[in-house]
């Protein structure tokens, strides 16, 4: 750990960033009893007050005696020299300014007022006297985060009720009302509690990962193994390792719907409950676990990517699971990716990296291959289970009627795994009832008032909703373009119709469709998959929810209604992402001792992809993939960035951007090209239309300050956003 911070004696003229929009840090003077370097402090702005850190000396070089003095010092651990580091570097790299990168950093509610006592409030014993809808939604509340507190504000925001009916179900006892010490630690995992014992293959993998721990250093390890081969038995040997050396360890998960299973997996190996960071997770709970992630009194997080930003006082791992998914990029905002992220960070903290998947990403096989990351092959399904046998089926030969899209073949499968009491999957990833909705009396295909994207049916919620910006209203009877009633009919298949189609053909067959909105809370989608793990479903119908990491052990069948989905876009990566979605899918059937079959209807059984995920050749595959790749100088063989520019106006946008092109001057001086102006993949979003162009350098091309160069140096209209997007995930 590092030595202690400077302190800053009463008076002392100081710098501090703050997250407001400014491009420099602001001189303060420390307040009566001095500050510590990486203090978190409010300082006025204006006639505001704001949120701050200390960073270093002040500039000076303006009247002293009109410096202000810091108000107040916040009563949590100052920033650490590490995490200033990361901020920095990574600031550099996606080319943010530091007021955003702090704004990441400090994204605990609360954090610029602490009382140090709260009222809490969690479920009691007493019934009711009677039921409302107003209680049964405080209860559900309090059901659903069972073990967590809220305060009254929180709990009566999550319900959508009243303080006074919270009040109310205090005075029967129904709900309890505690006085706490804000912010309690979290109770002590025990990694020295006994794990599964592991196989051969697991404990080798197991003794690697425990070795790069023991040595205190930075290290990254590409964990591969097929599903079911025990990836999370072994890393969480390495999370015992790290918290058996009094570090912190931290699990990023792609999925906020699959952290219950596995904070439960924890807890049963570990003996108490990881924090939790995600959006899901409640005020005071995130407040808590940002305190204590600071004073190292979390020993392990499970979160979402922001969970990165967290202030950890001594981090000793980091594990990516599932980390070719592309939910760890983020294009909002700040445009980083977590899995590259997690890496800087690990760097700078001397910690382990674990990058676990069955199916990795190009960028992570190729740095394994380059001997950048150490990497480990598990091979095996834990158990006898094996690898289910991946068959096509040629849809050129198949009897289709119109409006059906389960193959008789298919049909026949199902049929047989029914009639041995087990289960089949039909897999479809595509959410809602239908993806176009069609006026036939006009001919209109209803859009998007908000975006360019056509909006989707989802009948079992009654609206149309847009997949894109998430603008969603009631369905409507009539074509909202000529306004004729009666005539919207539904184009093509989504989720719920496939439902619909499997309920007519299985009549008798128990059916439960898994997809994200189809659940108001993760404790429902939790309560749907322990359902179906326990054997209460014949047919499982799913969007790729189920792709990820849920354990069916009755499941023998997966059937892809379309494998060649993902086939038809333009994008660089439409291979590699069907290749990785549709052999993790298949990776749902036969685990538990019974050998599975995945069938895939395609039109183009022999697509060289089709061809490579049925063969399982994943090498060649890999090889293949990174050749074309290199050949094309894309990444990882070379550097993009995207710059997307919106406007209210399209051509505002197309203006600016081919302004952009006729001053590309330092990008050729970086021998770096840029491409477009052209409609961005999602040319408008809310209103506003998007441009993009596309910068491509070579390898070892100063790609950040070229860019930075390029934008700087050309004058933008005002009503013009430009973002930046180093490593796009589609190009
Ligand atoms: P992966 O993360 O590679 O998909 P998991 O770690 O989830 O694999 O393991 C798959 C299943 O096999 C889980 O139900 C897990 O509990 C079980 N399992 C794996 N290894 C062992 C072991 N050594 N002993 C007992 N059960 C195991
Ligand atoms: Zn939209």
């Amino acid at each position: 750990m590092a030595d202690r911070p400077t302190f800053y004696p009463a008076g002392t003229l100081v710098s501090v960033l703050t997250t407001q929009p400014l491009d420099r840090t602001l001189d303060y003077r420390a307040p009566e009893g001095g500050i510590a370097d990486g203090a978190f402090v409010m300082v006025p702005l204006g006639p505001r007050q704001v949120i701050g850190v200390v960073w270093g000396v002040g500039q000076g070089g303006f009247d002293l005696s009109k410096a202000r003095a810091i108000s107040k010092v916040l009563p949590v651990a100052p920033m650490r020299e590490e995490m200033r580091e990361f901020l920095l570097r990574a600031g550099d790299y996606t080319l943010t300014p530091m007021s955003a990168m702090l704004r990441l950093a400090t994204r605990a509610p609360g954090l610029s007022d602490q009382p140090s006592m709260q009222k809490v409030y969690r479920l009691g014993e007493a019934e009711p006297d009677r039921m409302t809808d107003a209680r049964t939604r405080v209860i559900a509340v309090l059901e659903e985060f069972a073990g967590l507190s809220f305060t009254l504000k929180e709990l009566a925001e999550n319900a959508g009720v009243s303080a006074s009916v919270i009040k109310g179900l205090v005075a029967q006892n129904v709900v309890w009302e505690e006085n706490t010490p804000r912010d309690l630690p979290y109770p002590r995992l025990d990694p020295d509690l006994p794990g599964k014992p592991l196989t051969e293959s697991q404990s080798s993998a197991a003794e690697i990962l425990r070795k790069g721990i023991q040595s205190g250093a930075y290290g990254t390890t590409l964990l591969r193994g097929v599903t079911g081969s025990g990836k999370t038995e072994v890393y969480l040997e390495a999370v015992a390792s790290c918290l058996a050396k009094g570090r912190q360890a931290l699990v990023l998960l792609p999925e906020i719907a699959l952290s219950a299973e596995f904070l439960t997996r924890v807890e049963k190996r570990f003996g108490a409950r990881a924090a939790e960071w995600h959006s899901g997770v409640t005020m005071t709970e995130r407040r808590r676990a940002w305190k204590m992630v600071g004073e190292g009194e979390a020993q392990l997080v499970v979160g979402a990517r922001s969970a990165l930003f967290l202030p950890f006082r001594d981090l000793g791992l980091i594990v990516v699971d599932e980390e070719h998914d592309s939910s760890y990029k983020q294009e909002d905002g700040v445009h980083y990716n977590a899995r590259d992220m997690a890496v800087l960070r690990a760097s700078l903290a001397g910690a382990q990296v674990v990058l676990a998947s069955a199916t990795p990403s190009l960028e992570s096989w190729v740095n394994a291959q380059a001997g950048k990351y150490q990497r480990i092959d598990m091979t095996d399904r834990f158990g006898a289970a094996v690898l289910p046998n991946m068959k096509a089926l040629d849809m050129r030969q198949e009897e289709m009627a119109s409006g059906q899209w389960i193959s008789p073949s298919l049909k026949a499968a199902v049929d047989a795994r029914i009639a041995a009491g087990e289960q089949s999957l039909l897999f479809l990833n595509r959410r809602g009832y239908a993806p176009v909705t069609i006026c036939r009396a006009c001919g209109d295909q209803i859009e998007c008032p908000q975006c360019d994207a056509r909006m989707v049916e989802h009948r079992f919620l009654k609206r149309l909703m847009c997949h894109q910006c998430g603008e969603s209203i009631p369905m409507p009877e009539a074509c909202p373009k000529c306004e004729v009633v009666g005539k919207l009919s539904a184009v093509g298949p989504g989720v719920e119709r496939l439902t619909e189609e499997a309920t007519t053909l299985f009549p008798d067959a128990r059916i439960a469709t898994l997809s994200s909105d189809l659940f108001a809370s993760s404790r429902a989608l939790k309560q749907a998959v322990e359902t179906i793990a326990n054997g209460g479903a014949d047919i499982v119908v799913g969007t790729q929810l189920v792709a990820k990491g849920h354990n069916f052990p009755l499941l023998t069948l997966v059937g892809v209604i379309d494998a060649d989905l993902g086939l038809h876009g333009s994008d660089m990566r439409a291979a590699e992402r069907t290749f990785q979605l549709m052999r993790q899918v298949a990776g749902r059937a036969g685990r538990a001792d019974r050998p599975g079959e995945a069938l895939l209807q395609t039109f183009q059984p022999e697509h060289p992809v089709i061809r490579a995920i049925l063969s399982g050749e994943e090498e060649e595959f890999w090889n293949a993939e990174a050749e074309s790749r290199a050949q094309a100088g894309m990444p990882p063989f070379g550097r993009m960035a995207g710059i997307i520019l919106s406007a209210e106006k399209p051509e505002i946008a197309f203006a600016a951007g081919a302004e952009l092109a006729r001053n590309d001057a330092p990008l050729r001086r970086a021998g770096a090209m840029v491409y477009g102006p052209a409609a961005a993949p999602i040319a408008r979003i809310r209103g506003w239309h998007r441009v993009r162009m596309l910068v491509k350098a070579p390898k070892g091309a100063p790609l950040q300050r070229a860019v930075s160069d390029w934008v700087n140096g050309v004058r933008l209209p005002k009503n013009l956003r430009l973002a930046i997007d180093i490593d796009p995930q589609s190009f």
